[in-house]
């Protein structure tokens, strides 16, 4: 017997009413209209979005067991839902009325409102659950592996706040912005993670601005602009990645303002990244930039050496790998400006490690890093260290070889010997040379005073610290 889809739905309606109050009924399920039934699937009709959350919410499984008492175990129901805020997306957007499908009192459609057909998206897995969105999130991107740094507090915390009430925060939109490699995709996705992980039944959807981009083209070559608009506006958070790619796509950002208006109106949560601060978004609208400061912008910054080595040790445990500590230093001296870099290392340096059978060890370290930054072959210099070291003591560099005993000059003669000896591949002899042509035993000599010192004097350890730090940061700035 073939059935069709009003008399389905009418015994649906039959066993429903038996299974709600009469007040329900007449909210919920009145108003509901079929309009088809095609492989097994009724399509229902439903006023607003609101309206179907509330019945997936509430009715699910009646629904479920409705249908399948209709159409038999492989019956689904699909809904079509028609959006409302007629006059705000008339004014806001040439779209809605752009395609004609306004419908006019009198045939199932309410006045003034727009048919949005059924909801067909690429990322849609219609069924009688939930209308189910892939989020396409990465779910490595989380809070737990995104370290903490000066760097990137402002733009992290307010996204651990948007995580816990997305929508409900004064940042939307929440605009992540800063150069390559600093963690804009990783934070924009953690937040939909942990959103996902505390509300599992929001809908997240993490796109690419490229992907956002050739979807519209698609949309637009199938005459399913609307189609495209009312499915985003099912989304609770809604992650655009890369905004700056939207530049001079008028048209593209003309359908990306209509969506950011709706969400925003209904208080959904928006979170863009882009690799410049919104104002200097060249080939931008100025309605979308005005939009923009709505929320908050934060800026990623680059991570300070601190933060770089906590990066790094997390990846590593994460690994389980351990790499010697001098090693690390290294890694994060040099790389500074990017921390796709830094894993990019630590992956090159695990990978030669096991291809050629090779500890991992600083002449391994170098010989990587190599390929990441230019001038890694820049060698610190006895030269470099007397200066640095001659400054901090306020004594002239001069005097570190003449023959001088005078106190605050012997010991910053003897340390720039014992940080000659640690930091560069000068033979001891080489280095005594440096010093007036003292011998190597003079060198062995002031090592051997430095390091008794260092073993006894806290406030000594403390300068000689710096000092190394900065000796070596000044040679991964010039790289
Ligand atoms: P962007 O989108 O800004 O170009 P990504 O988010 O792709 O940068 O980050 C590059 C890499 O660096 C990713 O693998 C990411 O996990 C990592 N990363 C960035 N910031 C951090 C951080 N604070 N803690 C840990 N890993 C980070
Ligand atoms: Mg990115």
């Amino acid at each position: 017997m073939i059935k069709d889809y009003t008399s389905v739905w009418d015994s649906c309606l039959r066993t429903i009413r038996r299974n709600v109050s009469s007040q329900s009924f007449k909210t919920w399920f009145e108003p509901i209209r079929p309009v088809q039934l095609k492989d097994n699937a009724l399509t229902i009709q439903v006023p607003n979005k609101f309206f179907y959350e509330w019945l997936e919410e509430h009715y699910v499984s009646l629904l479920k067991m409705t249908i399948r008492q209709e159409l038999g175990e492989t019956g689904r129901l699909e809904y079509q839902i028609l959006m409302g805020k007629p006059s705000a997306s008339k004014k806001d957007s040439p779209l809605a009325p752009s395609t004609g499908q306004k419908r006019s009192n009198g045939d199932g459609f309410q006045p003034g409102m727009v048919d949005s057909g059924n909801i067909k998206n690429p990322f849609v897995i219609p069924g009688i659950k939930k209308l189910k969105i892939d989020s396409q999130l990465n779910p490595n991107y989380h809070f737990d592996n995104f370290i903490e740094g000066d760097c990137n507090r402002l733009a992290r915390s307010a996204g651990m706040a948007i995580a816990k009430r997305p929508g409900g925060t004064a940042f939307n939109p929440l605009i992540i912005f800063g150069d390559v490699g600093l963690g804009k995709t990783h934070l924009a996705q953690a937040v939909g993670n942990e959103v996902l992980g505390q509300y599992p039944g929001k809908t997240v959807l993490y796109v690419s601005s490229e992907k956002f981009t050739n979807q519209i083209i698609q949309s637009i070559k199938n005459n399913a602009v609307n189609d495209f608009v009312n499915f985003y506006q099912l989304v609770d958070v809604l992650i655009v990645d890369d905004i700056q790619f939207l530049a001079n796509k008028t048209k593209t950002q003309e359908i990306f303002f209509h969506i950011f208006n709706q969400l925003h109106q209904n208080g959904k949560q928006l979170i863009l990244t882009s690799d410049r601060p919104p104002k200097d978004l060249d080939g931008m609208e100025e309605r979308l930039i005005s939009r923009f400061k709505w929320g908050l912008s934060a800026d990623l910054q680059a991570p300070d050496l601190e933060t770089r080595m906590a990066i790094l040790e997390s990846k590593m445990n994460r690994e389980g790998i351990e790499l010697p500590y001098n090693v690390t230093e290294f890694i994060c001296y040099n790389i500074k400006n990017n921390i796709r870099e830094l894993e990019g290392v630590l992956v090159s340096l695990i990978a030669q490690s096991s291809l050629n059978r090779r500890e991992i060890d600083l002449v391994l370290a170098k010989e990587v890093i190599k390929n990441f930054v230019k001038q890694i072959n820049k060698e610190i210099t006895v030269d470099f260290i007397q200066k640095l070291v001659a400054d901090h003591f306020n004594v002239p560099v001069e005097k570190l070889a003449a023959k001088t005993r005078k106190r605050s000059i012997v010991i910053a003669r003897q340390l720039s010997m014992y940080l000659a000896k640690n930091l560069t591949n000068k033979s001891l002899k080489a280095i005594g040379e440096n010093f007036g042509g003292r011998d190597h035993s003079t060198v062995i000599y002031s090592c051997k005073a430095v390091q008794d010192l260092l073993d006894t004097d806290m406030i000594f350890k403390d300068t000689v610290a710096d000092l190394e730090k900065k000796i070596k940061l000044s040679l991964s700035e010039n790289s």
